[in-house]
């Protein structure tokens, strides 16, 4: 594995108090904000492109793409929104981010809101993470009283700007970008006709971002889009935080730069350190339960944006789930249906009515009831299922079985007509 230094958790355990922002200015915190402000808005956003830094909530979509929409729109007020309700099973990086550096979060929303001219911006967080609502809301009153929030930041007359922490309740569809909006209006957390780009909050233009996002966007400014390029592969750059959880046998949430080889995450002793039981790796399930499943012959690859997608897989929100042979992966598609039969808001019949056939579907499977025709059903199913869902819970809740059923379709096979 290449050495690299640590960006997003390189003050983890350094602070005394990781809401001190006394303590963050010491270990260099805010000098991408000095830097920001007397840069021109072209200027910051040519370093964004530079950078090719992709959302890591989940989607990857292009972080300098979203900006430069916002940028552009005339409209005022503007609002910025961080998405810090995780709740992608086996995602809990952002949670280490939080607890471990609040500031750098504050810090690449302060740069946003230089850049976009916005007063005001909220973070959404999950409900569970009480502790962290109480530590950011400390950071948030630590930046202030250091003059990094409120009216004339830095002594810049007219650079104001104010963080609201609001907490989720627990729904996982809250952590799709327009359910998220709804939710900070005090409306029912379901996802909206428009997405949240096109139907901001309240009617406004918004930027919704997530916690490992916003905590880049310092070192961009810091360093240079370009230098932000290097660390990762031009599908991505920059380094990621992953989730390692399951059957591996050091769980637990690691920097690595993008492009390293995914047997080293997997097996290096720095990293995943190999199974934690006795028997090899069966499969991974990347992304949490919305990403694909990737067998054996599909893990030599790189762990980049780029080459994950060449194998049939993504990065998603950082989550590497690793299941050894002990593993039914059927039995483990049921409890991948049935989380989404739960989350599912109920909004559009094709993911209120269809996940639930599908659930049906895959326990037939489990059971051994399926009849011969029962693949293509489930197939068929998936598609209309997928195509015809208004948001990303629906679009995505079929990725798991697709996948299983490219690689493995005989698993499924064998099944028919009673478990032999
Ligand atoms: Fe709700 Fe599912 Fe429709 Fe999304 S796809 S709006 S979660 S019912």
């Amino acid at each position: 594995m290449q050495e690299f230094e640590p960006v997003l958790l390189k003050r983890q355990g350094k602070m005394k108090n990781p809401a001190s922002a006394t303590e963050y200015c010491a270990l260099g915190g805010f000098e991408a904000l000095k830097k920001a402000v007397k840069m021109t808005g072209e200027e910051i956003a040519d370093e964004m492109r530079a950078a090719n830094l992709r959302g890591r909530g989940g989607a990857g979509f292009p972080l300098a793409v979203k900006w430069k929409g916002m940028y552009e729109n005339p409209d005022f007020p503007k609002y910025l929104v961080c998405n810090a309700d995780e709740s992608e099973p086996g995602t809990f990086k952002d949670k280490k981010l939080l607890e471990t550096d609040p500031l750098s979060v504050i810090e690449g929303m302060l740069i946003a809101a230089y850049h976009f001219r916005s007063e005001r911006s909220y973070i959404y967080i999950r409900g569970e993470y009480k502790l962290i609502q109480e530590l950011f809301i400390e950071a948030v009153q630590s930046a202030e009283k250091a003059g990094f929030m409120g009216k004339n930041i830095m002594g810049i007359e007219g650079f104001d700007h104010m963080i609201t922490v609001i907490s989720g309740s627990g729904a996982y569809i809250c952590g799709e970008n327009s359910a998220l909006l709804n939710s900070i209006e005090g409306g029912a957390g379901r996802p909206r006709i428009k997405p949240s780009h096109e139907m901001g909050l309240y009617g406004k233009p918004t930027l919704v971002n997530n916690v490992e996002t916003f905590a880049c966007i310092p070192e961009i400014v810091n360093k240079g889009g370009k230098a932000f390029l290097e660390l990762g592969d031009e599908s991505g750059g920059g380094t990621k935080l992953i989730s390692l959880s399951g059957h591996i046998k050091n769980r637990g949430v690691y920097e690595i730069p993008l492009g390293v080889p995914l047997h080293e995450i997997l097996y290096s002793e720095k990293y995943g350190g190999g199974t934690s039981t006795s028997r090899p790796i069966q499969f991974c399930h990347f992304g949490g339960h919305s990403g694909a499943i990737g067998f054996s012959e599909q893990l030599n690859c790189n762990y980049s944006y780029g080459d994950l997608q060449a194998n049939g897989l993504s990065i998603g929100s950082g989550a590497i789930v690793v299941m050894d042979y002990s593993v039914d992966v059927i039995e483990y598609l049921k409890k991948v249906m049935e989380f989404f039969a739960h989350e599912s808001c109920g909004r559009c019949t094709p993911c209120r009515i269809g996940v639930v056939r599908m659930l049906e579907h895959i326990n037939s499977f489990y059971e051994g009831t399926a009849v011969e025709g029962d693949i293509e059903k489930l197939e068929e199913l998936i598609e209309q299922v997928t195509s015809l869902s208004a948001c990303g819970l629906g679009q995505a809740c079929g990725t798991a079985v697709k996948s299983v059923l490219k690689q493995r379709r005989g698993d499924f096979d064998s099944r028919i007509g009673g478990l032999r």
